[in-house]
């Protein structure tokens, strides 16, 4: 018998209140798979989240094995300019962790087939580890790149208290049931002074402005958490990570596409012109004409996807 994804209603994964008002409802605008989907905002602290949600024992409907983040290695990518891109957004990561640290014990959590932590193996600074409950996309990241990886999530499997330098999430924290739990055991497997760098969608960003209900940020019913930045400094702050930086790391024109695509799939269709239009948008020669604009929404911390820089108190 095939998985049917069950729903469940959920206090706020931070304050726990139960008063909510309802701010958006949509399709699941990335997969096309079925159902109709709520984001609330807490009436208490304001955090936006998905309720109803699919519960934690039937998510997996929603994740699909070509789920885009499960993607193939990088030095397999058929399409030149999807693997400068991709590689490049490594890098750009790499540099990031980098500034702040410069090598030891990196976990990524929810990292996927291996591509992220690949990277970092390679550089020679890093003894890396990852957790990620998709058990094929977990084997691949074994197999291709021989990767040490914990099939499960972070609240399940058996990992050693202070001992990681750095603990890398790239968006996955919005797909958490239980954010703060999550956030209690970075903080208890971190080294103190370590480093929790995380990205999430933006809600500060220019895109959700102009896109509204079609922001690939909303990414229903997979994203089950929307925090903004000062929500998210608070949640940190629970557990003695206080932010140092907030930075978007480049990618904004590739999400603004994605908006473009839900926009147009509703508005023209799911038509031969839409597809001609997003192609025309994906090219070079476009891309090199907008690059100054998204290098200034990114410089603005404006884009579409946001990556936060916390440190664990040194006590
Ligand atoms: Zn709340």
């Amino acid at each position: 018998m095939t998985l049917q994804p069950e729903f469940e209603f959920s206090p706020c994964g931070f304050c726990g209140s139960g008063q909510s008002h309802i701010v958006l409802e949509g399709p699941d605008r990335l997969l096309g798979l079925p159902g109709s989907f709520r984001i609330v905002r807490c009436a208490d602290c304001g955090l936006l989240r998905q309720d109803p949600r699919p519960t934690a024992q039937t998510m997996i409907f929603y994740y699909p094995s070509d789920y885009d983040p499960y993607s193939i290695a990088i030095d397999d990518e058929p399409f030149f300019l999807k693997r400068i891109d991709r590689r490049y957004g490594m890098l750009k990561r790499r540099r990031a962790i980098e500034r702040y640290c410069a090598g030891g014990r990196l976990l990524d959590v929810g990292c996927a087939t291996g591509n992220f932590l690949y990277e970092m193996a390679r550089s020679g600074n890093w003894e890396v580890e990852g957790v990620e409950p998709n058990a094929e996309a977990a084997r691949y990241a074994q197999e291709r790149f021989g990767l040490k990886i914990h099939i499960g999530d972070l609240l399940t499997v058996n990992l050693p208290e202070r001992y990681y330098d750095v603990i890398t999430m790239w968006n996955v924290f919005e797909h958490l049931h239980f954010p703060m739990d999550n956030l209690k055991v970075i903080s208890s497997l971190l080294k103190p002074g370590g480093w929790f760098v995380f990205s999430i969608p933006n809600l500060n960003s220019w895109e959700l402005n102009l896109m509204g209900k079609y922001w690939m940020g909303w990414e229903l019913p997979r994203h089950l958490y929307y925090p903004s930045i000062g929500l998210m400094e608070s949640m940190l702050s629970r557990f003695g990570l206080r932010i140092h930086e907030w930075k978007c790391l480049g990618g904004s024109y590739i999400a603004f596409l994605l908006s473009l695509r839900f926009w147009l799939e509703d508005v023209v269709g799911k038509t031969f012109l839409t597809r001609l239009l997003l192609s025309i948008s994906g090219s070079l020669a476009i891309r090199i004409m907008v690059s100054p604009l998204f290098y200034f929404i990114d410089l603005l911390k404006r884009g579409s996807i946001i990556t936060g820089f916390a440190q664990l108190n040194d006590w």
